[in-house]
């Protein structure tokens, strides 16, 4: 700021202008909010401009190309398919940019005040952006996001060993390519790799997608090496060094690139948090209430920076609440579940918990009785549904392609508390993959069409 400049006042400041943070910024303005959102770099955050969006981007594009020269069985027999990577960048740079632009329009139509800079508290109630303002808030959401995590034996460089966020920017295709980390992120990163024609190697700890369903696991480790991809169980990496990725166990693996993909850490470098009187937990995430207020009830936090599960449509979620809460209105942050996609080829879709447990019973329909996915070659997966003595669905999961489109219904159906009867006689459209879901409904209560259970349903 400039000397004697007076300093801007506003309603809410929202710092960090991400999935969470444009989100809080036009649900306040709504309420008649004045509003500052301060973004140092992109609106729409690391979800539009380099994590969700250009992943499922490419991960679309790799299907397309990897699909017209294995389609064979349906008739099709394309010869000399080629990918332009530089093509493919400047598509998936274009719909970032085109988001981008979107969030700058709603901002400029709810009448927020967009900075430009990085903001740091300076007292409880007063924030300083590098771009000179100052602003006094009468409430502020902190949606500040994550960064990469790194490796110690292997720094980012930016050139050989990478970032999600620069796999996700490369104008090439590598030959070959390590990736380092075997949750979700790696997951997709090396199979659409795989899909465009490198020859992928996955680092795993322990094993792949170690959280989740070993049944649903099983099935995309299965297509992951019918893909070519090699994945290294129990091991880490020692170091990269001109092109070589050398194991702890010995082993030395052949990479033109190493994409280190280990986690997300909170980020909140440079916010002053200790000026706000915010306090941090465990890796330094932001500590909350049910409310999203911090240790400072007028500041709020939000999204990735206050913990697990990081995901955008959690912290788009938490941006509205958070901008009633800062309202004046007594919403809390109660939701049952934050369900989850991951787009590994075929997707992994859950809505709460399927795993067996007291009083709770699991039932499985395979989809090699599903019309549609007979029809498309993609029986390789299943529905799982969880209920407890009364029937109360709490958790589904499937594994299918789109499983991302029909997994909603799972959580809208735990959120309103459906019973295994509501889902198995609600009429789902056919031929789709959400009568998935319908049927695994029917076959828990007895009652499967499509798929004979032995007498046992
Ligand atoms: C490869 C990859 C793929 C993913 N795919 C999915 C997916 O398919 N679906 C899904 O739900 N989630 C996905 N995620 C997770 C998702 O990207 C995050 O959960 C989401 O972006 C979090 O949103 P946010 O608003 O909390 O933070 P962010 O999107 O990280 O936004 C935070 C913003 O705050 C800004 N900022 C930080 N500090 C300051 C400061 N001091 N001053 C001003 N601005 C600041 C940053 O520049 C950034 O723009 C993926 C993640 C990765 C890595």
């Amino acid at each position: 700021m400039v000397m004697g400049e007076v300093p801007e006042e506003a309603d809410i400041a929202v710092i960090g202008g991400g999935v969470g943070g444009y989100t809080a910024a036009i649900r306040a303005a709504e309420l008649g909010k004045s509003v500052v959102l301060i973004e140092k770099e992109k609106l729409g955050g690391h979800c539009l401009n380099y994590a969700c969006i250009p992943s499922k981007t490419l991960i679309h594009i790799s299907s397309i190309f990897y699909d017209s020269t294995h389609s064979q069985k349906f008739g099709i027999n394309a010869q000399n398919v080629t990918i332009d990577a530089k093509k493919m960048l400047e598509w998936r740079v274009g719909v970032s940019e085109k988001l981008e632009k979107g969030v700058a329009f709603l901002c400029k139509q709810n009448k927020i005040d967009v900075l430009k800079g990085s903001a740091t508290f300076i007292e409880k109630n007063r924030l300083q952006v590098t771009d000179g303002t100052e602003v006094i808030f009468k409430k502020a959401i902190l949606a500040t996001g994550s960064i990469p995590s790194n490796l110690s034996s292997m720094p980012f460089d930016g050139k050989r060993i990478l970032d999600y966020k620069q796999a996700l920017l490369m104008d090439y295709i590598p030959k070959e390519m390590a990736i380092v980390g075997a949750g979700y992120v790696a997951v997709e990163i090396s199979t659409l790799y795989a899909k465009l024609g490198s020859k992928v190697h996955v680092i795993a700890r322990s094993d792949v997608l170690s959280k989740f369903d070993r049944d649903a696991v099983a099935i995309v480790k299965r297509h992951m090496e019918t893909l070519g991809i090699s994945i290294h169980f129990g091991v880490a990496p020692k170091g990269y060094d001109n092109g070589v990725l050398e194991l702890d166990n010995g082993e030395k693996i052949n990479a033109e690139v190493a994409v280190v993909a280990v986690g997300l850490s909170p980020y909140t470098d440079g916010l002053g948090l200790e000026n706000a009187g915010v306090e941090t937990y465990g890796r330094g995430f932001v500590k909350v209430d049910g409310r999203l207020q911090t240790s400072n009830p007028d500041i709020y936090a939000i999204g990735d920076v206050i913990g697990e599960p990081m995901l955008a449509h959690k912290s788009m979620r938490q941006g509205v609440i958070s901008a009633e809460g800062a309202s004046g209105l007594g919403s809390m942050y109660d939701n049952v579940v934050v369900p989850a996609v991951i787009f590994s080829d075929p997707e992994i879709a859950i809505a709460g918990s399927v795993e067996q447990s007291e009083g709770i019973t699991v039932k499985k329909f395979p989809l090699t009785a599903l019309g549609r996915a007979i029809a498309l070659d993609e029986t390789d997966g299943f529905a799982k549904i969880a209920y407890d003595s009364s029937n109360i669905i709490t958790g589904i999961e499937v594994v299918s392609p789109d499983a991302n489109a029909v997994i909603a219904e799972a959580a809208l159906a735990i959120e309103m508390g459906a019973t295994l009867e509501d889902v198995a006689d609600t009429i789902h459209p056919h031929p789709t993959y959400s009568e998935s879901i319908k049927e695994v409904a029917e076959a828990a209560l007895g009652r499967p069409i499509h798929f004979f259970y032995g007498g046992t349903a």
